[in-house]
């Protein structure tokens, strides 16, 4: 039996059943596992095209 796990994004706190977090982002960290959902990502891969960005110059 599957249970319907809710997970939390870590940035903004938005919730959404397992099902639908499938596109969310986790990354782990320091061992710990974080989700981020779909725009939180986008905002993410953005600061972190930024990050490459300024790490190249
Ligand atoms: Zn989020």
């Amino acid at each position: 039996m599957a249970t319907e796990e809710t997970l939390t994004c870590d940035f903004c706190g938005h919730q959404a059943p397992a099902a639908e977090t499938l596109s969310w982002t986790v990354s782990v960290e320091n061992g710990r596992r974080r989700r981020y959902c779909d725009e939180c990502s986008r905002s993410h891969l953005r600061s972190m095209e930024g990050k490459l960005d300024s790490e190249f110059w």
